[in-house]
């Protein structure tokens, strides 16, 4: 989460945002896509400055609770996250998960 100002990828504390509004909302992302259900929401985007790194956060809690209305919820996976831990599967010849 890069809007506490922390990068999650490179951990240094140089995020960069819009917020300030000094350029107009560069990034939308489409809602709905019929004649009467067009719109679209502007996105906060938030840079890393030291490695680059995206995260773009809808603006309004307007196209928040819409979004929540008509998109699909994302079941939660009951399968454990993968991780790999390289040097462990380098050792032992196998990959764990
Ligand atoms: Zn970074």
């Amino acid at each position: 989460m890069m809007k506490n100002g922390q990068c999650p990828k490179c951990g240094e504390r140089n995020i960069r945002s819009n917020t300030n509004r000094q350029f107009p909302a560069l990034n939308t992302i489409t809602l709905g896509s019929g004649s009467c259900d067009k719109r679209y929401a502007p996105l906060d985007t938030y840079i890393c400055g030291s490695c680059g790194y995206v995260e773009s956060y809808v603006s309004k809690s307007e196209d928040l609770k819409y979004i929540q209305e008509k998109w699909a919820l994302v079941p939660v996976s009951s399968q454990p996250p993968i991780v790999l831990n390289i040097k462990q599967a380098a050792t032992n010849g196998e990959i764990y998960h």
